[in-house]
């Protein structure tokens, strides 16, 4: 799944979700409702992220590597969601970003 039909799919669920639900938010409530959102999945994945590195406690389980797929694939999708509301290209925004990481002086790759 590429980000455009990622966007596409969030947009569809959310629309889907606001009808059935009868959600009706102006987009700075949105918008906040999402950033809090992609904090929490940020922190799930900190957690999943101390117990990769072995320094959680045991009462919070242990690591499993699927857990820690699906807190990456969490921060994405909220983060993707954002960019919906938003109305920003991922795929541009990104395209962008990896040309100015590849002009970095020490970086020696011809992708
Ligand atoms: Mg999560």
């Amino acid at each position: 799944m590429n980000f455009k039909d990622l966007q596409q799919f969030l947009a569809h669920f959310q629309q889907t979700h606001n009808e059935k639900f009868g959600a009706n938010t102006s987009q700075e409530v949105e918008l906040l409702m999402n950033m809090t959102k992609l904090t929490e999945e940020v922190g799930e994945l900190a957690e999943q992220m101390l117990k990769y590195q072995g320094r959680q406690r045991s009462a919070k389980g242990d690591f499993n590597l699927v857990d820690l797929e699906d807190e990456v694939a969490d921060v994405i999708i909220a983060a993707s969601m954002m960019s919906v509301v938003l109305e920003v290209d991922i795929e541009k925004a990104i395209q962008r970003k990896v040309e100015k990481i590849k002009t970095k002086r020490w970086i020696d790759l011809d992708l």
